[in-house]
């Protein structure tokens, strides 16, 4: 637009300049751009030979360069304006979108190491709950092994493998727990004036372990050796020592010493075998007849020494045998039997005394129960039971070193009380305890160690509760 403008006052410059030069009056006729006629009268000037300013050509010039200022202006206007307006846009708007881009990225980024933490979150979640269901599973699998020695614990030990020492270790390890807490505070006995005391009387007093012998073997973990109160004579006298190792499956030999001395040293003069099977820790010997429980069985057997041959068998009414009954240490304890002054005795249960221990008379040659009694003391709560004038006495721990003889039964009156009478487990394991009432020494069998006690007796008379 502004190149027409220029244009056209250019031409009418350059007609003007034109007509002045060729006649001094003249007419001029010419069309003009648009097409248009024009008429121009041209008449010299009387006074001015030229006009101000020139033939016109610098004007022209001045005009042309001012043109080109303008053209140079507005097209540097115009350039500048949509240069400046896109640049500041396309900065702007070009900066905003690499911030937002920017910013996108970012939270992306944020967002997959979210994604990927949250995952592994899953994983470790997953991971641990199977290895829950796992132990899960593998506990309702396994037995609960702690009912053994509660309530049910005499049936439990029928099923127990026959003879394991390892397994008896083990149970009575905790019946033993079991037999201390139970112990109960009992009356004081006084021993005065009973040094001499050589009659039936109260067990006052049981001395220190004497040791006799130890057990070489694995075999003499535990057992039973004892001495002939009233031997028969002649083969056996009242020195000749017994000894039977009941670790094994097939308990049948006998072995007697001539002497403790021999026995001490462990040469034995002559190995009896039974006709039957031993079980467990409760036989004893009585007027030259050796009397046992028959392994996994309630029958008792009497075996002469002097014949060498079974010469009573019978069964022990409702004895429970076997891990039925047994003492704390457990080891098939249910059936001890024992003798004293007053002849011969089994320590046992039954299902209708409900573990707790029955006392039975026995005759010396049929082993017929003469009487009974029922105490109110449970078997499997103490360690072992010996009988001392007609009494029974049980002691509390087998492998506390410093435990006690805690009850005592009169079969003579029927009842039973607590007593605390001190007494030694030296070697902390102790599976057999017989009185001896003519050497008045208790013989007990405690961890490969075979010892005897010294006891005193008393007149004392506590009358029972
Ligand atoms: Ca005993």
């Amino acid at each position: 637009m502004w190149l027409q403008v220029s244009l056209l006052c250019l031409s009418f410059l350059t007609l003007a300049s034109h007509s002045q030069a060729e006649d001094r009056a003249s007419l001029h006729r010419s069309n003009d751009p648009a097409g248009r006629c024009h008429y121009t009268f041209t008449v010299e000037s009387p006074e001015e030979a030229s006009c101000p300013g020139g033939s016109g050509k610098p004007e022209t010039d001045g005009v042309l360069s001012r043109l080109t200022l303008l053209e140079a202006l507005v097209s540097r206007l115009i350039a500048g304006v949509d240069t400046d307006t896109r640049t500041e846009v396309g900065a702007k708007g070009e900066e905003g979108l690499q911030e937002a881009y920017s910013q996108v990225i970012g939270e992306r980024n944020q967002l997959q190491q979210d994604k990927e933490r949250l995952n592994r979150q899953v994983q470790e979640l997953q991971r641990r709950v199977a290895e829950l269901s796992q132990e899960a599973e593998s506990l309702r699998q396994k037995p609960c092994e702690q009912s053994h020695s509660s309530g049910g614990a005499q049936h439990e030990n029928s099923h127990r493998p026959a003879n394991d020492p390892a397994y008896d270790f083990s149970n009575g390890a905790y019946q033993e727990m079991k037999a201390e807490v139970t112990e109960v505070p009992a009356s004081h006995l006084i021993p005065e004036g009973n040094h001499n005391f050589t009659g039936c009387g109260e067990l006052l007093s049981v001395g220190d372990p004497v040791l006799h012998r130890k057990a070489d073997g694995i075999t003499g973990k535990y057992g039973v050796w004892l001495q002939d109160p009233e031997p028969q004579g002649p083969l056996y006298t009242n020195k000749t020592v017994w000894r039977i190792d009941t670790v094994g499956k097939d308990v049948r030999q006998l072995f007697a010493y001539e002497d403790m001395k021999q026995f001490s040293r462990g040469f034995p003069m002559k190995v009896l075998v039974l006709p039957e099977p031993v079980e467990s820790t409760g036989a004893t010997m009585y007027r030259g007849s050796f009397y046992y429980q028959r392994k996994r069985s309630r029958t008792l057997i009497r075996y002469d020494l002097a014949s060498e041959s079974l010469a009573s068998r019978i069964e022990l009414p409702h004895a429970g045998f076997h891990g039925q009954y047994p003492y704390s240490w457990g080891g098939y304890t249910d059936i001890d039997l024992a003798v004293d002054e007053q002849g011969l005795w089994a320590i046992y249960s039954t299902s209708k005394a409900k573990g707790a221990i029955v006392i039975s008379q026995l005759d010396l040659e049929s082993l017929e129960v003469k009487k009974s009694w029922e105490t109110n003391i449970r078997k499997n709560t103490v360690a072992n039971a010996f009988m001392v004038c007609g009494h029974l006495y049980t002691v509390a721990s087998y492998t506390a070193p410093n435990t006690t003889i805690n009850y005592v039964f009169d079969t003579a009156t029927g009842k039973g009380r607590a007593v605390t009478v001190p007494f030694k487990n030296k070697y902390r394991y102790n599976s057999m305890v017989d009185y001896n009432h003519i050497q008045r020494k208790l013989y007990a069998w405690d961890n490969f160690h075979m010892v005897t006690y010294d006891i005193r007796l008393g007149r004392a008379s506590h009358g029972s509760s």
